[in-house]
């Protein structure tokens, strides 16, 4: 061990008397390299988007299931906080320590176990990066449906800890849809092993969906079986301009409906965005001109190699001519495929732009989101002239981001509540995917009733109630 801090106290925790002497204790179980401290955490950061460095009394990194637990059974005795961590790219605040946290990192279990091509699934590790799964199923001629911006850095225990969402909800669901079996670790050390491979297994209450979206608050998931697809044979990409919300809700029941199951995404993008992301901030060209409200990003999923493309062709000269799009570009290749991405993805531009921008994650009704658009712009530029917001999101899961500069004032809060608060009456999510974590604890009321709420602390407290596991994350005790 490189150093021994001392501890301080925590709102809700019990702390060990003897903090030195648990993180010994940590330190014969998972080995010196298994334990940093003190300066060992120097340079270590706090998050790729959060930025920081990272705070800890110690960031343990453990190799096996056994491990985790025989930690976590140090730290239940200890009364020790634990911060369990992924790739740590969570938007909502869900990994975020203290110095007077452990950090319990899955970097060191990022194995693939093994995939069974018959079965259709994969066996890995928590720490198992989600873009390397994605490549393994590849390899195998198969297909992991869950996909998102973070792929690079985001692991399958984070994942799984926030219920990720992403591009392909809308073919294939959240990552709720993609788990066949999972192992988790209870704050007392229990492991909990559910890996089953198998599609149907009714066996009463269902273990595994007490870990999918529960942000380390539960338990620490240490293994996964995950559901695999077949690849499709090609994927179309197709950038279009909707000249208004009518069209972009009924371009997406005509595509749905003449495509039956090969709508891979359908992504909107609100004219703001689609214009800061394609002018001079951005290293991308405008494929359309930049005169329209809306551009709709669609993947088609082509399983018919003759003709799939011709299809689409067709059906969308057939909406141009009809007035349901007012122009449309079909890529041609993988590098243009990439680029009409970007202009959907990058953040780059609204950063160099702007420097400070918050980022919302909603769900509403397809039926109310323009007008609900519309009135937060309106009340946000009202209260802060120089305030600017762009929209853009899952559209086709009812998901809508926004990105806003809040102007010069920086009033975090009052953003906040003038985003959240009519999502009451609209029957809307706070958090549509990236969870609640410290940044929406305040706003799970406005989703979630009394009841919800009230039968989420039981559940905590009788799975952990010392509690220890990511104290104060989602609610507070
Ligand atoms: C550019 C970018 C794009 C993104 N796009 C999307 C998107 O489209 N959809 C979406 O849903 N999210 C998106 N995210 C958010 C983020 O990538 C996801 O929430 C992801 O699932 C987090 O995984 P992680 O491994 O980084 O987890 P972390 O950030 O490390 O942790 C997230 C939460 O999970 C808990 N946790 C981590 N590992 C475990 C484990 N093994 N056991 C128990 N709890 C654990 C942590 O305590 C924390 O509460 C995006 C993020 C970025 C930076």
């Amino acid at each position: 061990m490189r150093d021994s801090p001392g501890l301080s106290m925590g709102a809700f925790r019990i702390m060990s008397t003897d903090g030195s002497q648990l993180l010994q204790q940590i330190e014969a179980v998972v080995g010196e390299p298994g334990i940093l401290t003190g300066k060992g955490l120097a340079g270590r950061s706090a998050g790729i988007w959060s930025g920081g460095e990272l705070k800890a009394m110690a960031l343990v990194r453990p190799t096996t299931t056994a491990q985790v637990s025989a930690v976590m059974k140090l730290c239940h005795a200890a009364g020790q906080s634990v911060v369990p961590a992924g790739g740590m790219t969570g938007l909502a605040g869900g990994h975020k320590s203290t110095s007077a946290d452990i950090v319990l990192s899955t970097e060191r279990m990022n194995r693939i176990e093994s995939v069974d091509a018959h079965s259709r699934c994969m066996t890995v590790e928590a720490g198992a990066i989600l873009q390397t799964v994605q490549e393994t199923a590849a390899g195998a001629g198969l297909m992991f449906a869950l996909d998102l911006g973070a792929r690079a850095s985001c692991t399958i225990g984070g994942n799984i800890a926030t219920n990720a969402g992403g591009v392909r909800v809308l073919r294939y669901g959240m990552m709720r849809e993609q788990v066949l079996g999972l192992e988790a670790v209870l704050a007392d050390g229990t492991v909990v092993s559910s890996m089953f491979n198998v599609l149907k297994n009714n066996t009463g209450y269902d273990p595994r969906q007490m870990f999918l979206g529960s942000e380390g608050t539960l338990g620490i998931v240490t293994r996964a079986v995950l559901r695999l697809h077949e690849a499709p044979l090609a994927v179309e990409t197709a950038i279009l301009a909707a000249p208004s919300w009518e069209k972009v809700m009924s371009l997406l029941r005509y595509f749905d409906a003449a495509l039956p199951g090969a709508l891979g995404a359908y992504e909107v993008m609100w004219r703001d965005h689609y214009e800061l992301n394609t002018g001079p901030c951005s290293s991308v060209d405008a494929p359309l001109a930049v005169d329209g409200p809306y551009y709709v990003l669609m993947d088609v999923f082509i399983s018919d190699a003759d003709h799939g493309r011709e299809n689409l062709q067709a059906l969308l000269m057939n909406a141009l001519e009809q007035g349901d799009i007012t122009d449309g570009a079909l890529a041609s290749s993988e590098t243009e495929r990439g680029k009409f991405w970007q202009i959907r993805e990058n953040f780059e531009p609204e950063q160099a732009k702007f420097g400070v921008i918050y980022g919302y994650d909603i769900s509403l009704p397809l039926d109310a989101m323009e007008a609900y658009v519309e009135a937060v712009r309106a009340r946000l530029q009202r209260r802060f002239a120089d305030a600017e917001l762009m929209a853009y999101g899952h559209i086709g899961d009812g998901n809508l981001h926004f990105s806003i500069y809040p102007g010069e004032q920086r009033d975090r809060a009052a953003v906040d509540e003038m985003v959240y608060f009519p999502l009451q009456a609209l029957q809307g999510s706070v958090s549509a995917e990236h969870g609640i974590g410290l940044v929406k604890k305040a706003y799970l009321g406005y989703t979630r009733g009394d009841a919800e709420i009230e039968l989420m602390r039981k559940t905590k407290r009788m799975m952990d109630p010392a509690n220890i596991l990511n104290p104060g994350k989602i609610f507070d005790l």
